[in-house]
């Protein structure tokens, strides 16, 4: 089959490789239909998160089962699914808490940072087709991918439905929807996303279904900035020519926002920020989105963390303790919330494909990942067909 494999840094090809097949007995095998490229593969694309060998990547997949494990009764030939990026068991103790992203059973084959080799226990869940660290499995941005513990990940796709209008609960919705969730609205709060990605603008469209007064989003990108503007209906900020935080306050009567989401995670590219900011930006200092979020979040706020952290990171620790901010941060529990999720795209009370803005072949991988990766092209979010 042909799927999308990662070599080095800014090294990753679409190549013809072995079909997978069923290896256990919870196991499915996919044909995939359609798959995204994600901020998160971006870590990889650029070495933040090192991957020692080839592997198949790809964690936003959807497709048609082509054949079922035995102890997979739920799924038949036929069936077409969506599937949750994180690879979990739904029976050991963390699945059982709902926290799927903390499944003990997954992940078997993990390095540390400095490539020591993790216990199973004491990691976090695997994830399709990111790294070693997370697991080693590959991923989904091939013609066919091997799910594991088919019987409690996949779900069903409402029929009518094209696959681009419900890809994204693999990931990004859900992932949008968490960082709001965890910020526990009651309703009428002003939310700020630092961060006009995809990640970013499903959290704007989930701070609206869960009951927020106003939504802001900031980036550095004019074109992401209008995306906000007109899919998520945020008010926006551009950070490369305002300083964003004080902005902020003055939207906010001196306060600062009630809640504050970073969706922008860990730098991707240096050169691909650098060239977005202006000078009086650079003359500013930190552009840091994270530590932003604590400046601009009211006293006894909340901020949540769904960009990635993958590395030691300077926390000001002074700045959470003296606000008394609240935070949370993680891999989305997507098993968790995927159900629901589903019902507010069938009944219409979300549209999730209005990001969508290249949608190609798997043969063209390289060259999209090259454009998402530098913000070439106004890319937000690229959908590769097999
Ligand atoms: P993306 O790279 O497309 O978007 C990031 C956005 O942040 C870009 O629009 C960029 O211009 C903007 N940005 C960069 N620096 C900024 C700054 N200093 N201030 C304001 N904006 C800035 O990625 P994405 O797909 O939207 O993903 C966003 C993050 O979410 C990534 O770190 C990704 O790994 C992470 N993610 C986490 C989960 C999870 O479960 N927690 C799931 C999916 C993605
Ligand atoms: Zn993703
Ligand atoms: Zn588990």
């Amino acid at each position: 089959m042909k799927a999308v494999v990662f070599h080095k840094p800014k090294d990753i090809r679409v190549e013809t490789v072995e079909d997978p097949r069923i290896e256990e007995s919870r196991d499915a095998i996919l044909r995939v239909t359609s798959t995204a490229i994600c901020g998160s593969d971006l870590h990889i694309y650029n070495g933040m998160i090192p991957q020692p060998t080839s592997m198949i990547v790809g964690h936003e997949f959807m497709g048609i089962v082509e054949e079922v494990g035995p102890g997979v009764k739920n799924l038949k030939r036929g069936d077409k699914v969506v599937v949750p990026f994180p690879i979990s068991c739904g029976t050991c103790h963390f699945c059982n808490m709902q926290l799927p992203t903390h499944c003990e059973n997954s992940n078997h084959n993990t390095y540390g940072p400095e490539g020591e080799i993790l216990q199973a226990k004491g990691a976090g869940a695997a994830l399709f087709g990111y790294t070693d660290l997370y697991g080693g499995y590959s991923g989904g941005q091939a013609e066919l991918v091997r799910v594991p513990y088919a019987d409690y990940g996949p779900r069903i796709v409402p029929e009518g439905f094209t696959d681009e209008q419900v890809l994204f609960l693999t990931d990004i919705f859900p992932t949008g929807w968490a960082a709001i969730d965890w910020a526990e609205l009651k309703g009428g709060e002003t939310v700020v996303v630092w961060g006009c990605g995809p990640v970013g603008v499903m959290a704007m469209k989930s701070a609206w279904l869960q009951g927020a007064g106003r939504v802001i989003g900031v980036d550095i990108q004019p074109y992401r900035l209008n995306i906000a503007r007109n899919s998520a209906n945020a008010e926006v900020i551009n950070a490369a020519e305002v300083d964003a935080v004080e902005v902020i306050r003055q939207m906010t009567g001196g306060y600062g926002a009630d809640v504050c989401v970073d969706a922008v995670g860990m730098e991707a590219d240096r050169s691909v920020l650098d060239k977005a900011l202006n000078v009086i930006q650079m003359e500013k200092g930190s552009m840091d989105a994270l530590e932003s979020c604590l400046s601009a979040v009211r006293r006894g706020g909340t901020v949540t963390v769904v960009g990635v952290y993958g590395s030691p990171y300077k926390f000001p620790l002074y700045k959470w303790f003296d606000k008394g901010i609240k935070m949370m941060g993680g891999q989305a529990w997507v098993h968790r919330y995927i159900d629901n999720l589903i019902s507010l795209v069938r009944d219409g009370k979300v549209v999730l494909d209005d990001i969508i803005t290249h949608n190609v072949p798997l043969s063209e991988a390289s060259r999209m990942y090259d454009i998402f990766n530098k913000k070439e092209d106004n890319c937000m979010k690229v959908v590769l067909k097999p």
